[in-house]
Parts: C-alpha cells; sequence; structure tokens
C-alpha cells in the first residue's frame, strides 16, 4: 500500500517514485542506483587498466580499445535504457495520465506477457480517458508501473551490445 507522503521524504532523482531517505543513495532509488553505479564502473573500461575491465566479457578480446569502447558505448546504452524506462514507470507527469499513454502502457504490459495479438490496446486511448477521472489515472498508473517495475529485467543483452559494436566498426 502507498505509505503516507510524511514516511518518505524523498524522491528518486530518476525515476520520481517516494524513497525512504536513509535507503536513498546519491539520491537514487534501489532499482535506479545500481544502475547508475553500473554505469559509471564501465565507463572507466580501459585496456591500460585490466582492473577496470571488471565486468567485461571474458569471451571478447581486450586488448583494443576501440573494441572496448564500442562494447562500452553498447552497454552504457543498454543500460541507460533502463534507467529510461524506470523513470517512465516512476512518477507520472501531467502528460503521462493521458489515455494515450496508457494505451502504450498497457501494449508494453501486454508485449512483456508475450499475448499473441500484437499491441491488443491500440486504440484504447479514449476508453481510459472516459472511464477514468484524473486520480483514478493516477491510482491506475501507479499500480501499472509498479507492475512493469516489477518484472524481472534480465540485465545487459549482450547480443544486442555486440551488434552495435559491430555496427560501428
Ligand atoms: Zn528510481
Amino acid at each position: 500500500m502507498p505509505s503516507t507522503p510524511s514516511s518518505k521524504d524523498r524522491l528518486c532523482r530518476n525515476c520520481g517514485i517516494e524513497i525512504f531517505a536513509h535507503k536513498a543513495k546519491k539520491g537514487l532509488c534501489g532499482q535506479c542506483y545500481p544502475i547508475s553505479l553500473r554505469i559509471e564502473q564501465v565507463a572507466k573500461w580501459n585496456v591500460q587498466d585490466p582492473k577496470s575491465l571488471r565486468g567485461f566479457p571474458r569471451a571478447y578480446p581486450r586488448e583494443n580499445q576501440d573494441f572496448i569502447e564500442r562494447i562500452k558505448s553498447g552497454v552504457i546504452q543498454e543500460l541507460r535504457d533502463r534507467l529510461n524506462d524506470l523513470r517512465r514507470w516512476g512518477n507520472p507527469t501531467e502528460r503521462e495520465l493521458d489515455g494515450t499513454s496508457f494505451e502504450c502502457l498497457f501494449n508494453e504490459l501486454a508485449m512483456r506477457c508475450k499475448t499473441r495479438s500484437h499491441r491488443p490496446f491500440f486504440g484504447y486511448a479514449n476508453i481510459f480517458d472516459h472511464n477514468f477521472n484524473r486520480d483514478q489515472k493516477r491510482m491506475l498508473y501507479s499500480l501499472l508501473s509498479k507492475m512493469l517495475r516489477d518484472i524481472r529485467w534480465h540485465g545487459v543483452n549482450w547480443d544486442q551490445v555486440f551488434l552495435h559494436g559491430r555496427s560501428k566498426a
């Protein structure tokens, strides 16, 4: 259940969800902080300093800084995409409370549930606008985004990163 405002006194500076002050790390919530930390670590990957290459795939060659830079940029992109997702599923702005954004959220949830039809909520924007007032939408948004945030994230997609690295070669 949502807590009372007095029990939470800080908003995550990425996704805007409320967090307990003592749990905030660099102003981020427990989901955004590790990703932001990982971005900082990956940004330091350097062929000259083998210790910096923590998390660089063992199967990939690590002698060539150009190659490392390409992999690095792919990994950072993946991590930033995740931070963007968490931001979208965080505290909604007014703009995010219109029917179109609910249509997108429901389609996204359907996609993640692997429904048979592609975008089954296409064209539903008016249904959300006509059946839910602003407060109801805010509550609906917070429940939906809680579910989206809770779906297990499988981390960096290395196939994607490798393709990204090759396409920039
Ligand atoms: Zn956050």
